[in-house]
């Protein structure tokens, strides 16, 4: 059950001594009831209070972290719906080699895996992991493969096999990686067990049901081991769709804590369209790593960016750095523009310009990566700002143009801008990046 700010305050010392950095333990109480804190800020906190509140506070879905530094986090999701808040940790997405694949194939992916970045909006996007799968029957070559796949990616991996044995030898050979070992069942689970506590890695436990994943989470976290993640038993898209938003909801929900882990699948089809399907629902709802069968840039680069979109905070708009950027190799006399550092609006403009096959100045202030209407109806994008920002970058020493292109949408700052930035004249560009083109080799060429 999840406790109230109220509740969660009587169990607190009252003091309010402020180490914890708010105010009273009321607020920090209020904090832990949304959690937006952690117990363990609050350094007099009974062991009672730890406790009770160690297990309230739980997110219902475990944060699993993985790789050799555990940046890779999967799970810790709180609600079942993006527009509810926001989803925490996206989906990893891990690419597929056999151990029965060729040699050359084997380099030639991992090679491809290291390698592959995606940029979009500022963001630059790789392959989170790497799977392993054992088809043959050799688990030192098992084990050697993973190791290679470590060695060369330095992702951690998701380690596949119906050997158990195999698994313990995988396990060490890339002892410290933070890997996943896939699968535990109930006659393997404490060998595997031992093999995930011995070398740091995580453990994803299968059964024929749901009852049998819960009952099999449960008896882990029971002997003391708990970075968990759940393998479905389905075969179809229909059934893992429906068995993964099963155990979600009973997790969120219904606070059931066996099925509260994020889940691991693999696309076994090698066509690429139903693959793509399957790997989309995955990402919508609910993956926690989707190990796709081949390296394929034309169904990573859609995934990812489905995956960007899903998971980018809504609250948090994406940003980039304020400074002036050069578009393109421009002079000190080319011509200078100004937007908001909203990642989207950034990219837009800076390509319509290279679109126009002019370079130019791109001056970026700080706006809270609003847009340009918001920004500016929220007081970030006025005259008096974007002046401020010119003057502290030193734009008028960097260029010897003394014209400032500004946004057709706040035509209305123009004569604000001209004032706070004397010497310079404000000309008043199109509304719609699209126009942009055009507006340069209208006026600029
Ligand atoms: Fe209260 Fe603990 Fe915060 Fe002090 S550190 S104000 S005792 S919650």
């Amino acid at each position: 059950m999840a406790l109230t700010g109220l509740q969660i305050q009587k169990l607190l010392p009252k003091t309010n001594c402020k180490e914890c950095g708010s105010n009273t333990c009321l607020a920090f109480a209020m904090k832990l009831a949304a959690k937006k804190a952690e117990l363990s800020e609050c350094p007099y906190a009974s062991d009672e209070a730890k406790k009770i509140l160690g297990a309230a506070s739980e997110p219902p879905v475990k944060c699993i972290e993985l790789g050799s530094e555990k940046k890779l986090k999967i799970g810790a999701e709180t609600v079942l719906y993006r527009h509810e808040k926001t989803f925490v940790n996206q989906t990893a997405l891990a690419v597929n080699i056999n151990d029965t694949d060729s040699a050359e194939s084997i380099d030639t992916t991992l090679i491809a895996i290291r390698d592959y970045v995606l940029e979009r909006v500022g963001e630059k996007l790789i392959v989170d992991m790497v799977g392993i799968t054992q088809k043959g029957d050799n688990a030192d070559a098992f084990a050697a493969l993973a190791k290679k796949a470590w060695d060369t990616t330095k992702r951690p991996l998701v380690l596949r096999s119906a050997d158990a044995k195999a698994l313990v030898t995988a396990a060490a050979a890339v002892k410290g990686s933070g890997s996943v070992l896939v699968a535990a069942t109930d006659e393997t689970a404490e060998l595997l067990k031992a093999a995930a506590i011995d070398n740091g890695h995580s453990l994803a436990v299968t059964a024929a049901d749901l009852d049998g994943v819960a009952s099999l989470t449960t008896k882990l976290k029971d002997g003391g081991f708990n970075n968990l993640l759940l393998c479905f038993n389905t075969y179809s898209l229909a059934e893992q769709f429906q068995t993964s938003s099963i155990a979600r909801k009973a997790a969120l929900k219904d606070e059931f804590k066996p099925l509260g882990y994020p889940s691991v699948t693999f696309i076994e089809t090698d066509n690429i369209f139903d693959g793509t399907v399957a790997a989309t629902t995955e990402v919508s709802k609910y993956g926690g790593i989707c190990v796709l069968l081949n390296f394929d840039p034309a169904q990573l680069a859609p995934l990812m960016t489905l995956r960007l979109n899903i998971y980018t905070d809504p609250q948090k708009p994406i940003q980039v750095e304020p400074k002036v950027y050069p578009v393109g190799e421009p002079k000190s006399d080319s011509p200078v523009f100004v937007t908001t550092n909203f990642s989207l609006t950034y990219f837009i403009v800076s390509g319509e310009i290279e679109n126009s096959g002019s370079s130019a100045w791109l001056v970026i202030p700080e706006c809270e990566g609003m847009s340009v209407l918001t920004a500016w109806a929220a007081g970030k994008f006025s005259g008096a700002s974007i002046a401020k920002f010119v003057k502290s970058v030193g734009l008028e020493e960097q260029v010897t143009t003394r014209e400032i292109i500004i946004p057709g949408y706040v035509a209305q700052i123009s004569g604000e801008l001209e004032e706070s930035l004397p010497g310079w004249k404000v000309i008043v560009g199109p509304q719609e990046a699209g126009d942009i083109e055009g507006f340069v080799k209208a006026r600029i060429k």
